[in-house]
């Protein structure tokens, strides 16, 4: 008897518990319809297109209508933190397509720590090697984070829903010379407005998008490598057509970006320039019709602030090469300089003694190379 008691009295618990639990449920569904009648959307309804302030480098967050999230390069690596801060600040908890144009520090740097940050469904890359610390590092993050990376090739399609389609125009070959050349370029239509990303492409890869036929042209447009003269070519401005130019630069930069040149065939079609040494963060909304800028001059939020300078010993320098003892502080903002393939010394990227291809890489890593600074341009 005692028994069947004990039982009766479990399942009259159990039935209580039922009961709570379910009044409970129903009171929570309740709640949450509630919450979310009473909380307005807080996502963009059209499209938004953040050009972050990293000094000299490319940040660019795209908010998707359909709330997915493209973030194209990381700027140096010593914004990493800020970056992530910012994206937190706008409630963005995971990225769709993360673009790396190419291995260059001021575009992969901070990127590690993004991925470290948010989960991420697909790492867009070009197809090559660079034997930097940065790189290194870049590549083991995505495989410590079991992430795989995926070949950007021109023609493909990130997505196509008629009224919003993204689409890689560039690079269209497996070789270049120049690392710049292999850079992601991503064409994104929206109604009727469209964008370019240009990463730091250069004239070679300017000149096949030119004969492949892909749409290029662009209300709005990342300028290619910071306003360098070696981009951003006449035919291809007028093949683009922007009214909106965006530069990526960092203010007083060392090799002169952006050139004289590029603003004069800017300022030529007509093209608005914003750039973030001067007006900060930039921010572009679409609707699909029309285009809305807002700029965030003067680190106003939330425009990301550079973290503080990391004692960083692989800021760059070569993979295979250990920073000895006496290498332990890079300069905090150490610019990038140019190498010519037979030279010993380091230019800025407007020197005239440059004649044939030239290479990027930090005044540091040359530095650590063995390079010496010309004596023409004194970068
Ligand atoms: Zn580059
Ligand atoms: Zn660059």
């Amino acid at each position: 008897m005692r028994t069947t008691n004990h039982k009766r009295t479990l399942a009259g618990l159990w039935r209580g518990l039922f009961l709570a639990v379910s009044l409970l449920a129903f009171f929570c569904i309740g709640l949450t319809f509630a919450l979310n009648a009473q909380t307005p959307e807080e996502a963009p309804t059209g499209l938004e297109v953040h050009f972050l302030d990293v000094g000299q480098g490319d940040c660019i967050l795209i908010r998707l209508p359909d709330e997915k999230l493209i973030l194209i390069d990381g700027g140096e690596r010593r914004y990493g933190p800020a970056i992530v801060s910012y994206l937190r600040g706008l409630g963005i908890d995971r990225i769709d397509y993360l673009v790396a144009t190419h291995p260059h520090a001021d575009h992969i740097g901070g990127l590690p720590d993004v991925i470290e940050a948010f989960p991420i469904d697909t790492i867009l890359m070009p197809r090559t090697t660079h034997t930097t610390q940065t790189y290194e590092r870049l590549l083991t993050t995505i495989r410590d984070q079991g992430l795989r990376i995926t070949e950007a090739v021109a023609g493909d399609e990130l997505f196509d829903s008629g009224r919003l389609r993204a689409r890689i125009v560039a690079p269209q070959k497996k070789q270049y010379e120049k690392l710049n050349d292999f850079s992601v370029v991503l064409h994104l239509q929206y109604g009727s407005t469209a964008f370019l990303f240009t990463g730091d492409a250069e004239e070679t890869s300017e000149a096949e998008m030119l004969r492949s036929g892909y749409p290029l042209n662009a209300d709005v447009l990342k300028v290619a490598h910071h306003g360098s003269r070696t981009s951003s070519g006449k035919r291809f401005l007028e093949a683009v057509r922007p009214s909106i130019a965006v530069i990526q630069v960092g203010a007083d930069n060392r090799y002169g970006h952006p050139t004289q040149e590029v603003l004069e065939r800017l300022a030529a079609l007509d093209a608005t320039v914003y750039r973030t040494d001067t007006h900060g963060t930039v921010i572009v909304r679409s609707d699909g019709e029309t285009l809305q800028v807002e700029t965030l001059a003067n680190g106003s939020p939330p425009s990301p602030t550079p973290a503080a300078p990391v004692v960083d010993a692989d800021a760059d320098m070569p993979a295979l090469t250990p920073p000895g003892p006496g290498v332990v502080t890079p300069e905090t903002d150490s610019p990038m300089v140019h190498v010519t393939p037979h030279g010993r010394r380091y230019h800025r990227a407007t020197c005239r003694t440059i004649r044939d291809e030239s290479r990027e890489m930090t005044r540091q890593e040359a530095e650590n190379q063995g390079y010496g600074a010309c004596g023409v341009c004194k970068p």
